[in-house]
């Protein structure tokens, strides 16, 4: 899909809206309506977090792969600099996202940066960027935007129908960090273990609040799943599973 949206420059396509939904997420979703209809709204919704995957498999006995935002950075500027489509690197603290250019510029031949912005507040809308920034982002193919959920995508939301030339956006959390290396990522066998939310609390342990949404949302699945209700998929998901069935 990403490289189908790519390569189609015709004027008045929206672009594909991505969200890499981890547990957090989905419990957000459900005190926070107007992020709800959001996530109803996007283009496609990936399984980030061991907890998503889990739960479809629970519900619905299919095996979806984890897609996370910090894999998906790299893969999708890859695929841009094989087509020569520009990208933009929005939000993270001043210098970060700066920083993750720099590297992925060396180290993705062909990649073209349009430009880099860190806001002031995460609420800053389009129209109160200064006219430089407008322009390149105005310019950009692909516009990544690290602000964290739900800030990330209620910015997208908001703005996307403005940049005219834009063909794919996405919520990235922290991983213009993970790149600059002012955060570091889990290792691979906590990724691997689906474990990356124990290393991200050791590291961060002032995101303990947030992680107790983890419990929540298993909470949540299991008595879903005990009282027998069967929510269908809905004909608008495509739940492909690893074996692509
Ligand atoms: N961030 C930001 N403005 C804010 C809050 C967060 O630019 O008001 C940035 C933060 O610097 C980081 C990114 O958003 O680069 C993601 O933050 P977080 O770790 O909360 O996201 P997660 O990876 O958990 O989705």
């Amino acid at each position: 899909m990403v490289n189908e949206r790519l390569q189609n420059s015709d004027v008045g396509v929206p672009p594909l809206f991505i969200v890499t939904v981890n547990p957090e997420i989905a419990i957000q979703s459900i005190i926070d309506n107007p992020f709800r209809e959001i996530l109803q709204s996007s283009s496609i919704n990936t399984a980030d977090g061991v907890g998503i995957s889990w739960a479809v498999k629970h519900l619905y006995n299919k095996s979806v792969d984890r897609i996370t935002g910090s894999d998906s950075l790299g893969k999708i500027c890859e695929v841009c600099a094989g087509l020569d489509q520009s990208v933009f690197f929005y939000g993270a603290a001043p210098g970060v996202a700066a920083k993750a250019a720099d590297i992925l510029v060396k180290r993705i031949p062909g990649l073209h940066v349009a430009g880099v912005y860190s806001p002031e507040t995460p609420d800053s809308n389009y129209e109160s960027l200064p006219s430089s920034t407008q322009e390149e982002l105005l310019s950009a193919s692909v516009v990544f935007v690290a602000l964290g959920a739900p800030s990330q995508e209620k910015w997208i939301s908001e703005n996307m129908h403005k940049l005219s030339r834009c063909k794919l956006i996405i919520g990235i959390g922290g991983s213009f960090d993970f790149i600059a290396g002012s955060k570091k990522r889990a290792p691979i066998f906590y990724q691997k273990f689906g474990l990356e939310w124990v290393y991200r609390l050791y590291k961060e342990p002032a995101r303990w609040r947030r992680m107790l949404r983890l419990p929540l949302f298993a909470l949540n699945i299991l008595l879903l799943k005990a009282s027998k209700t069967t929510i269908p998929i809905p004909e608008t998901i495509n739940l492909v599973d690893k074996d692509g069935a």
